[in-house]
């Protein structure tokens, strides 16, 4: 179900409401944010620097109204540089980085734009492990949403065997809730289907966090990977 129905919204509307947070080519900032790991000669038309659901909504819209290629920027880890539409809108999640964890069920809700080091951070203040690969700027989106390998992959599975929920827009700008009781197709779909899932951008993940202390064989080897992440990611 979406927030606002930006359907019914004319591409004016759109513009007023983002344009606060387009960034153009030959701007000050849209270097920094086109760039990501991998070197390609993909120049987007425009960047959208989301702060929030809403935000996506409203692009995902935008594009379509103005038939733009869409890419969605993560952690921007991709090597195609696949993020980064070439001619396209680009819907940069890096300001979506909030990161929220509840101890007693051991699961963070995190933005779609948090970065693997932010995410090990967190959880390491609890005593808990995040599933994450050892490159600490590749965004946990994903990184889950390719499978996502990592240290811990022997001991608490891929990145998307660690995902429980997660708020999707939809191609047409509508907004999905998907668990193991609400959309489980989609569920399915999120854990290990790649980045632009015919059109699907996860805002919010629900994420299991490890507990160092439990199963017993797996805790000290977790401590120690915890530790080499934290001095060795960048
Ligand atoms: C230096 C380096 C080390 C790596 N190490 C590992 C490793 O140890 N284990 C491993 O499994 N992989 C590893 N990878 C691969 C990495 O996990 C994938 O390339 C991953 O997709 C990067 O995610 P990102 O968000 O950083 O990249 P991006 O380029 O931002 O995104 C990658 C894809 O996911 C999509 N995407 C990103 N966020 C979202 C979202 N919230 N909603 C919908 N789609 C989204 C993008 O559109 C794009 O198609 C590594 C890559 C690099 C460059």
């Amino acid at each position: 179900m979406s927030i606002i129905d930006w359907n019914q919204k004319t591409t004016e509307d759109l513009e007023d409401f983002l344009k606060p947070k387009i960034i153009l080519p030959g701007t000050e900032h849209y270097a920094g944010s086109y760039q990501g790991w991998a070197a390609t000669d993909h120049l987007p038309a425009m960047i959208c620097a989301c702060e929030n659901t809403e935000d996506v909504q409203a692009a995902v819209d935008y594009a379509q109204k103005m038939k733009l290629k869409l890419s969605v920027r993560g952690g921007g880890h991709n090597w195609e540089g696949l993020a980064f539409a070439d001619g396209g809108l680009v819907i940069d999640l890096t300001r979506l980085n909030s990161i929220s964890i509840d101890t007693t069920a051991s699961v963070a809700l995190i933005g779609g734009g948090v970065k693997s080091i932010a995410l090990i951070a967190a959880a390491d203040e609890h005593q808990l492990v995040a599933v994450t690969g050892p490159s600490g700027e590749v965004g946990v989106a994903g990184f889950v949403l390719g499978g996502g390998y990592g240290l811990t992959t022997s001991s608490h599975g891929l990145g998307s065997d660690n995902l429980l929920a997660a708020e999707v827009v939809m191609a047409d700008g509508s907004l999905v809730h998907t668990s193991a009781t609400e959309n489980p197709d989609l569920l399915w779909a999120l854990r290990g289907g790649g980045g632009n899932l015919e059109w699907s951008l996860s805002c919010t993940f629900s994420y299991i966090l490890q507990n160092l202390y439990w199963p017993a064989g797996s805790c000290s080897t977790s401590r120690r990977q915890n530790k080499y992440w934290r001095d060795t990611t960048n």
